[in-house]
């Protein structure tokens, strides 16, 4: 089936209508710009790596989507940023939670993986090593938008609102399986609006918001990440598609299933080593893109699109 990569940009409540023409197509440009980036990698004969890591670059620095600029804002207004990446080859894994000034939080990931011996650094360590090994620093003024600011003085306003009533707009991530067969996954976010006490959610989380492996699937989650934690959602499909016969599509169904009986709401991509692509979600819509060797370029937002 050759190469394929999917990507996401978060899951709520968009309904036609609910966005802006201007929000609607400016998210299916910043899609696109990413998809193509990526591709380019894996038309090339790249590796699912770094396709997935140069795809959310792109998204990380479109303000449009919830990771690097345009990242929501903590209760007290800070940003801080989660990422993780994960090769499928040797289930190598890097991740950082609430880094405050680097501009590609999931290279920086992906530094953890190649340039530590750790898998997970947090906070100031995280910053530390960050601007240690040379990764680019940013203000927190540059990943600042306006648009994350209302959102923060809206949720404070009524901090009872529903998860997904809140949120247009989401953490962002890349699944991929290269020429070779071999899948990568790829997540970053500011994570929840007003998130509190140094929150990390699911996407730095191995097995819960991102999973890679060989054996089944790549896997990037977007959501409530509390649910995705508490299900270890990421892991526990792949661990489904290597131990049962049910396949891609029954066991993805299944997952939605036991996240939707949690009272979790969100979705994923994934992607076989077969080529098999598939995403699934329990909300209005999800921004969400394809592309591959057979598969022509196709981005969407809502359920029906
Ligand atoms: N899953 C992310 C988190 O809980 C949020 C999102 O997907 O928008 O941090």
């Amino acid at each position: 089936m050759g190469w394929t990569l999917m990507i996401h940009g978060g899951a709520g409540s968009m309904r036609p209508g609910v966005l802006t023409e201007a929000e609607d197509q400016g998210a299916r440009v910043g899609l696109t710009a990413a998809l193509e980036a990526g591709a380019a990698i894996l038309r090339d004969g790249g590796s699912a790596l770094d396709a997935v890591e140069a795809a959310v670059r792109v998204l990380e620095d479109d303000p449009h989507f919830n990771a690097g600029r345009g990242s929501v804002y903590t209760w007290e207004g800070r940003i801080e940023c989660d990422a993780a990446i994960m090769d499928g080859r040797g289930r190598e894994a890097g991740a950082i939670a609430g880094v405050t000034a680097t501009r590609h939080p999931v290279s920086l990931a992906r530094a953890v993986m190649t340039q530590s011996p750790h898998v997970l650094l947090s906070s100031a360590g995280a910053d530390a090593f960050s601007a240690h090994i040379g990764q680019e620093q940013v203000a927190q003024d540059w990943f600042a938008t306006p648009e994350r600011r209302r959102q923060l003085d809206e949720i404070k306003a009524h901090p009872d609102m529903p998860f997904d009533s809140a949120m247009k707009y989401g953490t962002v991530g890349a699944v991929a399986v290269d020429e070779a067969g071999h899948v990568a996954a790829a997540t970053s976010t500011g994570g929840l609006t007003a998130k509190r006490w140094g929150r990390i959610g699911d996407s730095p989380l191995i097995g819960a918001g991102t999973y890679a492996d060989d054996r089944a699937a790549a896997i990037s989650c977007t959501g409530s990440g509390e649910h995705y934690i508490r299900l270890g959602l990421a892991h526990e499909l792949c661990a489904r598609l290597r131990l049962t016969d049910a396949g891609l599509d029954a066991t993805a169904d299944a997952m939605v299933d036991e996240l939707t009986a949690l009272g979790g709401k969100g979705g994923f991509i994934t992607v076989t080593p077969k080529g098999e692509a598939r995403w699934a979600f329990n909300t209005p819509g999800m921004y969400r893109g394809v592309v591959g060797q057979e598969r022509p370029l196709k981005v969407a937002i809502y359920d029906e699109d």
